[in-house]
């Protein structure tokens, strides 16, 4: 069978997205589409590729029925350059192959992250792991930021002193910040993709690796548009609700009050306007 070709991820092969300040996501590679998820999908009946249309009805029918498999069929390459800080949260998906830069093998370049001043918030009063939703004024962010590029610029020009006097490389760069920019090739299927980008696209995550997951799913758009247009549908943009709240859901269409304790109502409303009720 031919290798499928998909037009839209030709036009977006090898050419870098970039993200935050010197950061990229660049699409290296892809291996199959929606067409292969069909293929996959239909293996048992021994028939291909049908019309658009029930192409798209399956693939939406696999998506809406957790029926995973057809969609690992599909593998995307990817070579990305982000902050150590958004590779730490990232590397914890493990359902993906990857190849880093070495720091014991080369010398790390003068690259580090430095925040928009529209990014340089306070910490948030009401979510323990993130930033506040608003903005501090320009002067103030400004000057951190200055303090954080004279933090960098002290310990790279430190980093290079060493390696001069002779210290080995997989010793001087052990006091680079997190803020150091790093590389790798990533490879990962495209239902380990979907579920990457569910939780890092997620309003939750932190907004540098939300940049990355986003530009992730430009690139999972073009190579499986059904299968993205699915995966909206079914998972990124659906809601989940536990068994407490189902039964305020139905206190609530029965004209009651939910019974949730503060905590679980707070969590149950923002899953509320979430569905846009008003
Ligand atoms: C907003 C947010 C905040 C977070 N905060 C923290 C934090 O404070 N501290 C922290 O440590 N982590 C944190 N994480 C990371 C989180 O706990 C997960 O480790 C990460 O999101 C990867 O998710 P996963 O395990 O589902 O993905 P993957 O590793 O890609 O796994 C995908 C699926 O495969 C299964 N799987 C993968 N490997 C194996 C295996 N070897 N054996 C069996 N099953 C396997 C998984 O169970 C999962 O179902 C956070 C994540 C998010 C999105």
């Amino acid at each position: 069978m031919a290798r499928i070709i998909v037009p839209e991820a030709e036009e977006l092969l090898d050419k870098e997205i970039k993200c935050l300040d010197k950061g990229f996501v660049r699409l290296v590679d892809y291996l199959g589409g929606d067409a292969r998820i069909v293929q996959s999908a239909r293996v048992s009946y021994g028939a291909g590729t049908k019309t658009v249309r029930e192409d798209k009805g399956l693939i939406n029918y696999l998506m809406k029925n957790d029926h995973t498999s057809p969609f690992e069929q599909v593998v995307l390459t990817f070579h990305c350059k982000m902050p150590i800080f958004v590779a730490r949260q990232w590397v914890r998906h493990r359902t993906a192959r990857l190849n880093e830069i070495s720091g014991r093998y080369s010398v790390m370049k003068d690259e580090f992250y430095l925040p928009e001043a529209d990014q340089v918030r306070l910490q948030s009063k009401n979510n323990k792991q993130g930033r506040s939703e608003e903005t501090i004024p320009l002067d103030e962010a400004m000057a951190l930021i200055s303090k954080l590029e004279q933090s960098n610029a002290d310990t790279y020009r430190d980093y290079e002193e060493m390696l001069k006097a002779g210290l080995a490389r997989e010793l001087a760069r052990i006091n680079l910040p997190l803020s150091l920019y790093t590389e790798w090739y990533w490879q990962i299927d495209l239902h380990n993709l979907f579920h990457f980008i569910h939780l890092r696209a997620d309003a939750h995550a932190q907004f540098e690796i939300r940049v990355f997951a986003l530009a992730l799913a430009q690139c999972a758009k073009a190579v499986a548009p059904l299968a993205y247009e699915a995966f909206e549908e079914h998972r990124m943009h659906a809601v989940k609700f536990s068994r407490s709240e189902c039964k305020a859901l139905a206190a609530m269409l029965r004209g009651e009050e939910p019974e949730l304790e503060e905590k679980p109502l707070a969590a149950f409303k923002s899953k509320l306007a979430k569905l846009d009720l008003a």
